[in-house]
C-alpha cells in the first residue's frame, strides 16, 4: 500500500512534535507501506516570515514573498528527514521543485499544473521516504506558493499523481467537526463527510482543509482522511456523496470574518458597465464573493458585492475609476462584516432550512445584510461582532437539537 501523510504546522511545531511525526511515519513503514511525507512550515513560521517582510516593506513583491515563505517548509522537511534517519529509516527531504511540482506562473496562490513523478518514484524505488515541502512549486524556474493552507493541496496532488491508496491529513484536531471546535465546545467530529459538503465547508471558511485539496481529491478520486497527529483516534473520511444516506439536513457550519460589502447605488442599466467592474477586479486579483443586484427603477439597479476586508481599498479605487462608465449615483463600503454559512447535502429537499436560519438570527436580533444560497448551503453576511454568537446559535439549532438526534438515529 502506498500512502501520503501530510503534517500541518502545529504537528511539526517543535523538535518534540517532529519526533512524534517521525514515529507516526515509522509505524506506517513498519506496516510495509510506501510512505510519502508532505510537511507544512513549523508552527506560525509562515506568519512570522510574512511579518518580517512587512517590517521592511508593507507591500513586498510577490516573487520575493514566495521565495521567503517557501523557506519555512524547507526547514521542517529537513528536520523530519533527520528525525527519520535517526530512527534508521532512509529518508530524503525534497523541495517543491526537486519533487517536480510545477505550477501556473502566478505568485501567492498558484495552482499545481503538473507533477513530474519520476523523481519521487525513484526515491521510493530506492527504499527511501521522500519528505516533500508542501505549499510550494516551481514555474519557469521561479519559486511559487499555492496560497495559505496550500500544503493540503500539495499532499493531495502528490497522492493523485503517485496513485496513492490513501492521503492522510494529520492536523491538530481529530477530524472534521460540525464546526470549528475552537469556537464551539459542543462541536462533534463527523465520522464521514462527502466531497461536496467538504468543498463547501472549506470554501466557506472551515480552515481544516484547503479548498483546492478537496477539489483535487474529488476530481482524481483520492481517498482522503483528516486525523490528529496528537492521538490515535480515528479521523474523518471524505467520501463520495453517493455513499451517504442524507439523513441530516445540516452537516456543518462555517464562518469567515473580515468581510467588506461594497454597494453601488443607482447604476444606469443601459451602460452595461458591470462586466467592466468585475473584469477589472478579477484582473487586480480581487476575489468577489456574494453578489446581489436588485432593480430599483427600470433604468437603474443597485449592485452590492462582498470582498475580503483587506481588498476593500483596492476595490473602491477600481470602482471609483470606473464611475463614468458605470454612472452610479452613490458608492458605499461597509467593513466589519462576516459570513456565516450552514452546509448540508440534505438541504436540497428541505426548503424550510433557510427560513429556520433567518429566524434563528432574527431571534438574536442580528441584522442580515446579504444572503447567498446553493443547493447545499445558505450563507448570511452579518456584522462581524455577531459572528460567534450566531455560530453558537446555529450550531445549537441545527446540530444539537433533539429533533436532529432523533432524525439521525
Ligand atoms: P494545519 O496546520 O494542520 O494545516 P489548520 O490550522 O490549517 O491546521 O487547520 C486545523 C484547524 O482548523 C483546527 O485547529 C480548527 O480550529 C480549524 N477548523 C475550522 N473549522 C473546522 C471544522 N469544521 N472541523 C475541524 N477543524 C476546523
Ligand atoms: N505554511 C503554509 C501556511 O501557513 C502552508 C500550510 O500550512 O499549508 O499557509
Ligand atoms: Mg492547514
Amino acid at each position: 500500500m502506498r500512502i501520503v501523510q501530510k503534517f500541518g504546522g502545529t504537528s511539526v511545531g517543535s523538535p518534540e512534535r517532529i519526533e512524534a511525526v517521525a514515529d507516526i511515519v515509522r509505524k506506517a513503514t513498519e506496516l510495509c507501506h510506501e510512505v510519502v511525507v508532505v510537511v507544512s512550515a513549523m508552527g506560525d513560521t509562515t506568519d512570522e516570515l510574512i511579518a518580517l517582510a512587512h517590517q521592511i516593506d508593507p507591500r513586498p513583491s510577490a516573487r520575493e514573498l514566495d521565495a521567503l515563505m517557501a523557506t519555512g517548509e524547507q526547514v521542517s522537511a529537513a528536520l523530519v528527514a533527520i528525525a527519520l534517519q535517526k530512527r534508521a529509516i532512509k529518508a530524503r527531504s525534497l523541495t517543491g521543485w526537486q519533487a517536480g511540482v510545477a505550477t501556473e506562473p502566478v505568485h501567492g496562490a498558484a495552482r499545481v499544473s503538473s507533477i513530474a513523478a519520476e523523481k519521487l518514484e525513484q526515491v521510493l524505488a530506492d527504499g527511501e521516504v521522500p519528505v516533500v515541502t508542501g505549499f510550494q512549486g516551481i514555474a519557469g524556474g521561479e519559486i511559487t506558493t499555492l496560497g495559505r493552507g496550500g500544503s493540503d493541496t500539495s499532499a493531495v496532488a502528490l497522492a493523485a499523481v503517485l496513485k496513492a491508496d490513501l492521503c492522510e491529513i494529520y492536523t491538530d484536531v481529530t477530524g472534521v467537526f460540525t464546526t470549528d471546535p475552537r469556537l464551539v465546545a459542543a462541536a462533534r467530529k463527523l465520522p464521514q463527510v462527502s466531497y461536496d459538503e467538504m468543498l463547501e465547508l472549506a470554501n466557506l471558511g472551515a480552515q481544516v482543509l484547503h479548498p483546492r485539496a478537496v477539489e483535487n481529491a474529488k476530481q482524481f478520486g483520492v481517498p482522503l482522511v483528516v486525523r490528529s497527529s496528537f492521538t490515535d483516534e480515528e479521523g474523518t473520511v471524505i467520501v463520495d456523496g453517493n455513499n451517504l444516506e442524507q439523513r441530516h439536513v445540516v452537516t456543518g457550519i462555517a464562518f469567515e470574518p473580515e468581510v467588506a460589502r461594497v454597494a453601488l447605488i443607482g447604476v444606469a442599466v443601459q451602460r452595461h458597465g458591470l462586466a467592466a467592474v468585475f473584469t477589472a477586479l478579477a484582473r487586480a486579483g480581487v476575489n468577489v464573493d456574494v453578489i446581489v443586484q436588485s432593480v430599483v427603477q427600470s433604468a437603474e439597479v443597485d449592485v452590492s458585492f462582498t470582498v475580503k476586508e483587506e481588498d476593500a481599498d483596492l476595490t473602491l479605487g477600481i470602482v471609483r475609476g470606473l464611475r463614468d462608465e458605470l454612472g452610479y449615483r452613490d458608492l458605499v463600503c461597509e467593513s466589519g462584516l462576516a459570513k456565516v454559512s450552514i452546509v448540508g447535502a440534505g438541504m436540497i429537499s428541505n426548503p424550510g432550512v433557510a427560513a429556520q436560519m433567518f429566524q434563528a438570527l432574527a431571534d438574536l436580533d442580528i441584522p442580515i445584510r446579504m444572503v447567498s444560497t446553493s443547493e447545499i448551503k445558505v450563507s448570511c453576511i452579518i456584522p462581524a461582532a455577531h459572528m460567534e454568537a450566531s455560530v453558537l446559535r446555529l450550531h445549537a439549532e441545527f446540530l444539537e437539537s433533539e429533533a436532529r438526534v432523533a432524525a439521525n438515529s
